[in-house]
Protein backbone atom coordinates (compact mmCIF):
# COMPACT_ATOMS: atom_id res chain seq x y z
CA UNK A 1 0.00 0.00 0.00
CA UNK A 2 1.42 3.50 -1.56
CA UNK A 3 1.24 5.92 1.94
CA UNK A 4 3.26 8.99 -0.03
CA UNK A 5 1.90 10.90 -2.93
CA UNK A 6 3.07 9.14 -6.59
CA UNK A 7 4.27 11.80 -8.49
CA UNK A 8 5.74 11.33 -12.12
CA UNK A 9 7.65 13.98 -13.25
CA UNK A 10 8.39 13.00 -17.23
CA UNK A 11 11.93 15.22 -18.34
CA UNK A 12 13.24 14.66 -14.52
CA UNK A 13 16.41 14.71 -15.24
CA UNK A 14 16.39 17.56 -17.58
CA UNK A 15 16.98 21.23 -15.51
CA UNK A 16 14.08 22.07 -13.83
CA UNK A 17 12.80 18.55 -13.66
CA UNK A 18 15.63 17.70 -11.79
CA UNK A 19 15.18 21.06 -9.01
CA UNK A 20 11.53 19.76 -9.36
CA UNK A 21 12.28 16.41 -8.40
CA UNK A 22 14.17 17.41 -5.30
CA UNK A 23 11.60 19.53 -4.46
CA UNK A 24 8.93 16.73 -4.19
CA UNK A 25 11.38 13.63 -2.23
CA UNK A 26 12.10 16.80 0.23
CA UNK A 27 8.25 17.46 1.03
CA UNK A 28 7.37 13.22 1.71
CA UNK A 29 6.53 12.11 -1.76
CA UNK A 30 7.51 9.38 -4.20
CA UNK A 31 8.77 10.20 -7.16
CA UNK A 32 9.10 8.19 -10.44
CA UNK A 33 11.07 10.31 -13.34
CA UNK A 34 10.87 9.50 -16.87
CA UNK A 35 13.54 10.30 -19.10
CA UNK A 36 15.14 9.16 -22.10
CA UNK A 37 18.07 11.41 -21.73
CA UNK A 38 17.62 13.00 -24.83
CA UNK A 39 19.14 16.30 -23.16
CA UNK A 40 18.63 14.88 -19.46
CA UNK A 41 21.79 14.09 -17.18
CA UNK A 42 22.47 11.35 -14.99
CA UNK A 43 24.15 13.23 -12.96
CA UNK A 44 21.42 15.93 -12.42
CA UNK A 45 20.17 13.11 -10.25
CA UNK A 46 23.05 12.50 -7.99
CA UNK A 47 21.54 13.91 -4.48
CA UNK A 48 18.15 11.90 -5.24
CA UNK A 49 19.42 8.73 -6.71
CA UNK A 50 19.65 6.33 -4.32
CA UNK A 51 16.76 7.66 -2.35
CA UNK A 52 14.15 5.11 -1.21
CA UNK A 53 11.38 7.09 -2.75
CA UNK A 54 13.38 7.89 -5.74
CA UNK A 55 12.19 5.78 -9.19
CA UNK A 56 13.80 6.75 -13.21
CA UNK A 57 12.72 5.01 -15.59
CA UNK A 58 14.23 4.97 -19.01
CA UNK A 59 11.30 6.17 -21.48
CA UNK A 60 10.18 7.60 -24.28
CA UNK A 61 7.20 9.70 -23.51
CA UNK A 62 6.11 9.26 -27.34
CA UNK A 63 5.18 5.58 -26.54
CA UNK A 64 2.26 4.82 -23.74
CA UNK A 65 3.18 4.61 -20.24
CA UNK A 66 1.27 2.14 -17.83
CA UNK A 67 2.36 2.99 -14.11
CA UNK A 68 -0.02 3.93 -11.27
CA UNK A 69 0.45 7.27 -9.95
CA UNK A 70 -1.98 10.88 -7.78
CA UNK A 71 0.15 13.38 -9.96
CA UNK A 72 1.88 14.13 -13.22
CA UNK A 73 4.20 16.97 -14.11
CA UNK A 74 5.00 16.93 -17.75
CA UNK A 75 8.25 18.39 -18.24
CA UNK A 76 9.96 16.35 -21.30
CA UNK A 77 11.01 18.03 -23.97
CA UNK A 78 14.04 19.74 -24.79
CA UNK A 79 14.07 23.51 -24.46
CA UNK A 80 16.66 25.15 -25.52
CA UNK A 81 16.96 25.96 -29.75
CA UNK A 82 20.06 24.53 -30.79
CA UNK A 83 18.49 21.03 -28.90
CA UNK A 84 14.79 21.04 -30.05
CA UNK A 85 15.71 22.44 -33.84
CA UNK A 86 18.21 19.06 -34.02
CA UNK A 87 15.41 16.93 -34.86
CA UNK A 88 11.88 19.04 -35.33
CA UNK A 89 9.92 16.44 -35.86
CA UNK A 90 10.84 14.54 -32.98
CA UNK A 91 10.45 17.79 -30.72
CA UNK A 92 7.03 17.91 -32.44
CA UNK A 93 6.34 14.82 -31.51
CA UNK A 94 7.46 14.86 -27.91
CA UNK A 95 4.99 17.95 -27.82
CA UNK A 96 1.98 16.06 -28.83
CA UNK A 97 2.53 12.41 -28.40
CA UNK A 98 3.81 13.22 -25.55
CA UNK A 99 0.85 14.95 -24.00
CA UNK A 100 -1.44 12.57 -25.46
CA UNK A 101 0.19 9.58 -23.74
CA UNK A 102 -0.13 11.33 -20.33
CA UNK A 103 -3.30 12.61 -20.50
CA UNK A 104 -4.77 9.04 -21.65
CA UNK A 105 -2.32 7.86 -18.37
CA UNK A 106 -3.68 10.77 -16.38
CA UNK A 107 -7.65 9.79 -17.10
CA UNK A 108 -7.02 6.17 -16.52
CA UNK A 109 -5.39 6.53 -13.02
CA UNK A 110 -7.60 9.99 -12.43
CA UNK A 111 -4.25 11.74 -11.59
CA UNK A 112 -3.91 15.34 -11.62
CA UNK A 113 -1.66 16.51 -14.42
CA UNK A 114 0.86 19.44 -15.13
CA UNK A 115 1.88 20.89 -18.87
CA UNK A 116 5.48 22.90 -19.25
CA UNK A 117 4.28 25.17 -21.23
CA UNK A 118 5.94 27.58 -22.25
CA UNK A 119 6.14 31.60 -23.09
CA UNK A 120 7.29 30.66 -26.70
CA UNK A 121 3.56 30.12 -27.15
CA UNK A 122 3.40 34.20 -27.48
CA UNK A 123 5.78 34.33 -30.45
CA UNK A 124 7.28 37.05 -31.46
CA UNK A 125 4.81 39.34 -29.00
CA UNK A 126 3.10 42.48 -30.58
CA UNK A 127 1.58 42.93 -27.09
CA UNK A 128 3.97 43.90 -24.12
CA UNK A 129 4.39 42.54 -21.44
CA UNK A 130 2.30 39.20 -22.22
CA UNK A 131 -1.20 38.53 -20.38
CA UNK A 132 -2.09 35.09 -20.34
CA UNK A 133 -5.08 36.25 -22.54
CA UNK A 134 -2.91 37.31 -25.42
CA UNK A 135 -3.37 34.59 -28.32
CA UNK A 136 0.16 35.06 -29.51
CA UNK A 137 1.86 35.76 -32.96
CA UNK A 138 3.44 32.95 -34.19
CA UNK A 139 5.22 31.73 -36.95
CA UNK A 140 3.57 27.86 -38.08
CA UNK A 141 6.48 27.25 -40.20
CA UNK A 142 9.44 28.50 -39.24
CA UNK A 143 12.43 26.82 -37.04
CA UNK A 144 10.96 27.73 -33.96
CA UNK A 145 7.28 26.31 -34.83
CA UNK A 146 8.45 22.85 -34.12
CA UNK A 147 8.73 24.06 -30.22
CA UNK A 148 6.01 27.03 -30.30
CA UNK A 149 3.13 24.87 -31.99
CA UNK A 150 3.70 21.32 -30.70
CA UNK A 151 3.71 23.37 -26.68
CA UNK A 152 0.23 25.05 -28.27
CA UNK A 153 -1.24 21.72 -29.64
CA UNK A 154 -0.09 20.13 -25.93
CA UNK A 155 -2.31 22.95 -24.47
CA UNK A 156 -5.06 22.18 -26.74
CA UNK A 157 -5.01 18.71 -25.72
CA UNK A 158 -4.46 19.85 -22.27
CA UNK A 159 -7.87 21.86 -22.30
CA UNK A 160 -9.89 19.27 -24.53
CA UNK A 161 -9.32 16.31 -22.06
CA UNK A 162 -10.40 18.92 -19.08
CA UNK A 163 -13.84 19.53 -21.17
CA UNK A 164 -14.27 16.44 -22.21
CA UNK A 165 -12.96 14.18 -19.87
CA UNK A 166 -12.92 16.44 -17.15
CA UNK A 167 -9.51 15.88 -16.29
CA UNK A 168 -7.80 17.89 -13.72
CA UNK A 169 -5.05 19.83 -15.88
CA UNK A 170 -2.73 22.34 -14.61
CA UNK A 171 -1.16 24.53 -17.29
CA UNK A 172 2.07 26.99 -16.59
CA UNK A 173 3.46 29.19 -19.11
CA UNK A 174 6.75 29.20 -18.39
CA UNK A 175 9.40 32.19 -19.38
CA UNK A 176 12.85 32.17 -19.50
CA UNK A 177 14.60 30.43 -16.17
CA UNK A 178 18.11 29.74 -15.55
CA UNK A 179 20.30 28.31 -12.75
CA UNK A 180 22.61 25.25 -11.67
CA UNK A 181 22.27 22.21 -14.13
CA UNK A 182 21.23 24.35 -17.17
CA UNK A 183 23.27 22.38 -20.02
CA UNK A 184 26.72 24.04 -20.51
CA UNK A 185 26.65 23.80 -24.42
CA UNK A 186 22.68 24.08 -24.82
CA UNK A 187 23.01 27.53 -26.97
CA UNK A 188 20.74 28.93 -23.67
CA UNK A 189 21.82 32.59 -23.31
CA UNK A 190 22.77 32.59 -19.69
CA UNK A 191 24.66 29.13 -19.57
CA UNK A 192 26.31 30.21 -23.40
CA UNK A 193 27.13 33.70 -21.93
CA UNK A 194 28.58 32.06 -18.26
CA UNK A 195 30.49 29.76 -19.95
CA UNK A 196 31.88 31.60 -22.68
CA UNK A 197 32.82 34.41 -19.49
CA UNK A 198 34.39 31.77 -17.48
CA UNK A 199 36.53 30.19 -20.40
CA UNK A 200 37.69 33.53 -21.66
CA UNK A 201 36.30 33.19 -25.05
CA UNK A 202 34.39 35.90 -26.79
CA UNK A 203 30.91 36.18 -25.43
CA UNK A 204 28.35 36.00 -28.51
CA UNK A 205 25.40 38.76 -28.13
CA UNK A 206 23.15 38.05 -31.17
CA UNK A 207 21.75 40.71 -32.97
CA UNK A 208 22.61 44.27 -31.70
CA UNK A 209 21.69 43.20 -28.13
CA UNK A 210 19.01 45.41 -28.03
CA UNK A 211 16.09 42.61 -27.14
CA UNK A 212 14.77 41.66 -24.18
CA UNK A 213 14.02 38.65 -22.00
CA UNK A 214 13.25 38.32 -18.29
CA UNK A 215 15.08 35.68 -16.48
CA UNK A 216 13.68 33.16 -13.05
CA UNK A 217 15.92 31.99 -11.10
CA UNK A 218 15.28 28.28 -10.84
CA UNK A 219 14.27 28.22 -7.09
CA UNK A 220 11.55 29.99 -7.66
CA UNK A 221 9.92 28.44 -10.70
CA UNK A 222 9.68 25.66 -9.08
CA UNK A 223 7.94 26.85 -6.17
CA UNK A 224 5.49 28.04 -8.30
CA UNK A 225 4.94 24.81 -9.90
CA UNK A 226 4.28 23.07 -6.60
CA UNK A 227 2.03 25.96 -5.81
CA UNK A 228 -0.02 25.89 -8.98
CA UNK A 229 -0.07 21.87 -8.57
CA UNK A 230 -1.32 22.03 -5.11
CA UNK A 231 -4.21 24.77 -6.05
CA UNK A 232 -7.98 23.95 -6.40
CA UNK A 233 -9.69 22.58 -8.96
CA UNK A 234 -10.51 25.36 -10.48
CA UNK A 235 -7.39 26.72 -11.25
CA UNK A 236 -6.39 25.30 -14.29
CA UNK A 237 -3.92 28.50 -16.28
CA UNK A 238 -2.57 28.87 -18.25
CA UNK A 239 -0.91 30.22 -15.90
CA UNK A 240 2.48 32.73 -16.66
CA UNK A 241 5.57 31.51 -14.12
CA UNK A 242 8.41 33.82 -14.89
CA UNK A 243 10.32 36.57 -13.75
CA UNK A 244 8.51 39.71 -14.96
CA UNK A 245 11.99 42.43 -14.70
CA UNK A 246 13.36 43.03 -17.99
CA UNK A 247 16.76 42.70 -19.12
CA UNK A 248 18.08 43.28 -22.89
CA UNK A 249 20.54 40.91 -23.38
CA UNK A 250 23.17 43.33 -23.72
CA UNK A 251 22.78 43.96 -20.18
CA UNK A 252 22.93 40.31 -18.84
CA UNK A 253 26.26 40.45 -20.98
CA UNK A 254 27.48 43.31 -18.91
CA UNK A 255 26.38 41.86 -15.86
CA UNK A 256 27.97 38.08 -16.54
CA UNK A 257 31.51 39.82 -17.46
CA UNK A 258 31.23 41.60 -14.22
CA UNK A 259 30.04 39.30 -11.86
CA UNK A 260 33.01 36.27 -13.04
CA UNK A 261 35.51 38.90 -13.54
CA UNK A 262 36.33 37.79 -17.10
CA UNK A 263 38.51 39.68 -19.85
CA UNK A 264 36.45 38.03 -22.35
CA UNK A 265 35.23 40.25 -25.49
CA UNK A 266 31.82 41.12 -26.45
CA UNK A 267 31.52 39.99 -29.93
CA UNK A 268 27.94 40.71 -32.40
CA UNK A 269 26.90 37.56 -34.29
CA UNK A 270 23.49 37.34 -36.71
CA UNK A 271 20.45 37.62 -34.90
CA UNK A 272 18.51 34.10 -35.74
CA UNK A 273 15.47 33.26 -37.69
CA UNK A 274 12.13 34.91 -35.71
CA UNK A 275 14.27 35.48 -32.76
CA UNK A 276 11.22 37.54 -30.49
CA UNK A 277 12.21 41.23 -30.12
CA UNK A 278 10.95 41.47 -26.33
CA UNK A 279 9.36 39.36 -23.58
CA UNK A 280 7.80 39.93 -19.51
CA UNK A 281 5.07 38.19 -17.90
CA UNK A 282 2.31 40.11 -16.42
CA UNK A 283 2.40 37.74 -13.10
CA UNK A 284 -0.74 38.84 -11.60
CA UNK A 285 -2.69 36.16 -11.81
CA UNK A 286 -0.35 34.24 -10.29
CA UNK A 287 0.07 36.77 -7.46
CA UNK A 288 -3.45 36.77 -6.64
CA UNK A 289 -3.89 32.70 -6.83
CA UNK A 290 -0.94 31.57 -5.74
CA UNK A 291 0.22 34.32 -3.64
CA UNK A 292 3.71 33.51 -6.13
CA UNK A 293 5.79 36.10 -7.25
CA UNK A 294 9.60 35.59 -7.67
CA UNK A 295 12.32 36.38 -4.60
CA UNK A 296 15.81 36.17 -6.61
CA UNK A 297 17.12 38.84 -7.88
CA UNK A 298 19.45 38.44 -11.26
CA UNK A 299 22.73 38.73 -10.10
CA UNK A 300 21.89 37.19 -6.77
CA UNK A 301 20.82 34.13 -8.89
CA UNK A 302 23.62 34.34 -11.49
CA UNK A 303 26.18 34.30 -8.67
CA UNK A 304 24.77 30.77 -7.82
CA UNK A 305 24.79 29.91 -11.57
CA UNK A 306 28.18 30.80 -11.99
CA UNK A 307 29.60 28.89 -9.32
CA UNK A 308 27.91 25.92 -10.31
CA UNK A 309 29.36 26.15 -14.18
CA UNK A 310 32.46 27.16 -12.24
CA UNK A 311 32.44 23.30 -10.45
CA UNK A 312 31.42 22.08 -13.47
CA UNK A 313 34.22 23.38 -15.82
CA UNK A 314 37.23 23.06 -13.15
CA UNK A 315 35.92 19.45 -12.41
CA UNK A 316 37.57 18.83 -16.56
CA UNK A 317 33.88 18.06 -17.24
CA UNK A 318 32.13 17.54 -19.11
CA UNK A 319 33.08 16.58 -22.91
CA UNK A 320 29.77 17.74 -23.21
CA UNK A 321 28.59 17.74 -27.05
CA UNK A 322 26.34 20.62 -27.93
CA UNK A 323 23.59 18.52 -29.16
CA UNK A 324 24.32 14.77 -26.95
CA UNK A 325 22.94 11.65 -28.93
CA UNK A 326 21.03 11.89 -32.24
CA UNK A 327 17.94 10.85 -31.64
CA UNK A 328 17.90 7.03 -33.29
CA UNK A 329 20.76 7.01 -30.58
CA UNK A 330 18.53 7.77 -27.63
CA UNK A 331 15.33 5.95 -28.94
CA UNK A 332 17.87 2.61 -29.25
CA UNK A 333 18.70 3.13 -26.06
CA UNK A 334 15.76 3.43 -24.46
CA UNK A 335 14.37 0.48 -25.98
CA UNK A 336 17.32 -1.83 -25.56
CA UNK A 337 16.60 -0.82 -21.83
CA UNK A 338 12.90 -0.88 -21.46
P1 LIG B 1 15.90 20.17 -20.46
O1 LIG B 1 16.25 19.93 -21.89
O2 LIG B 1 17.00 20.34 -19.48
O3 LIG B 1 14.94 19.02 -19.92
C1 LIG B 1 14.07 18.31 -20.73
C2 LIG B 1 14.12 16.85 -20.30
O4 LIG B 1 13.18 16.10 -21.09
C3 LIG B 1 15.48 16.22 -20.54
O5 LIG B 1 15.88 15.49 -19.40
C4 LIG B 1 15.26 15.31 -21.74
O6 LIG B 1 16.15 14.22 -21.78
C5 LIG B 1 13.81 14.91 -21.54
N1 LIG B 1 13.14 14.49 -22.77
C6 LIG B 1 13.16 15.11 -23.99
N2 LIG B 1 12.40 14.43 -24.86
C7 LIG B 1 11.89 13.35 -24.19
C8 LIG B 1 11.04 12.28 -24.55
N3 LIG B 1 10.56 12.16 -25.80
N4 LIG B 1 10.73 11.36 -23.62
C9 LIG B 1 11.22 11.46 -22.35
N5 LIG B 1 12.04 12.46 -21.95
C10 LIG B 1 12.36 13.40 -22.86
O7 LIG B 1 14.94 21.45 -20.45
P2 LIG B 1 14.31 22.26 -19.21
O8 LIG B 1 14.80 23.64 -19.31
O9 LIG B 1 14.49 21.51 -17.96
O10 LIG B 1 12.77 22.28 -19.64
C11 LIG B 1 11.81 21.42 -19.03
C12 LIG B 1 10.42 21.76 -19.56
O11 LIG B 1 10.10 23.12 -19.28
C13 LIG B 1 10.30 21.60 -21.08
O12 LIG B 1 9.04 21.06 -21.38
C14 LIG B 1 10.39 23.02 -21.59
O13 LIG B 1 9.69 23.18 -22.80
C15 LIG B 1 9.75 23.80 -20.46
N6 LIG B 1 10.23 25.19 -20.43
C16 LIG B 1 11.47 25.49 -19.96
C17 LIG B 1 11.90 26.82 -19.96
C18 LIG B 1 13.25 27.24 -19.44
O14 LIG B 1 13.57 28.42 -19.47
N7 LIG B 1 14.06 26.35 -18.91
C19 LIG B 1 11.06 27.82 -20.46
C20 LIG B 1 9.81 27.46 -20.96
C21 LIG B 1 9.40 26.14 -20.92
N1 LIG C 1 21.44 34.91 -27.41
C1 LIG C 1 22.61 35.62 -27.61
N2 LIG C 1 23.79 34.94 -27.55
C2 LIG C 1 23.88 33.61 -27.28
C3 LIG C 1 22.66 32.89 -27.06
C4 LIG C 1 21.46 33.58 -27.15
O1 LIG C 1 22.61 36.82 -27.84
O2 LIG C 1 25.00 33.06 -27.23
C5 LIG C 1 20.16 35.64 -27.48
C6 LIG C 1 19.11 35.01 -28.40
O3 LIG C 1 19.29 35.45 -29.75
C7 LIG C 1 17.82 35.52 -27.77
C8 LIG C 1 18.16 35.60 -26.28
O4 LIG C 1 19.58 35.62 -26.19
O5 LIG C 1 17.53 36.82 -28.26
C9 LIG C 1 17.61 34.42 -25.48
O6 LIG C 1 18.01 33.24 -26.13
P1 LIG C 1 17.70 31.78 -25.52
O7 LIG C 1 18.08 30.80 -26.58
O8 LIG C 1 18.34 31.66 -24.19
O9 LIG C 1 16.14 31.78 -25.25
P2 LIG C 1 14.85 32.12 -26.14
O10 LIG C 1 15.26 32.83 -27.40
O11 LIG C 1 14.22 30.80 -26.41
O12 LIG C 1 14.08 33.00 -25.25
Amino acid sequence: MHLEKRVLVTGGAGFLGSHLCERLIAEGAHVICVDNFFTGEHRNLDAIRTHPRFELIRHDVCFPLYIECDEIYNLACPASPIHYQHDPVQTTKTSVSGAINMLGLAKRVKAKVFQASTSEVYGDPQIHPQPESYWGNVNPIGIRSCYDEGKRCAETLFFDYHRQHRLRIKVARIFNTYGPRMHPNDGRVVSSFVVQALSGKDITIFGDGTQTRSFCYVDDLIEGFVRLMESPDDIVGPMNLGNPHEFTIAALAEAVVELTNSSSRIIYRPLPQDDPRQRQPVITLAQETLGWQPAIQLRAGLEKTIAYFEKLLSAGNPRERAVPKSHHEVLAQTRGRA
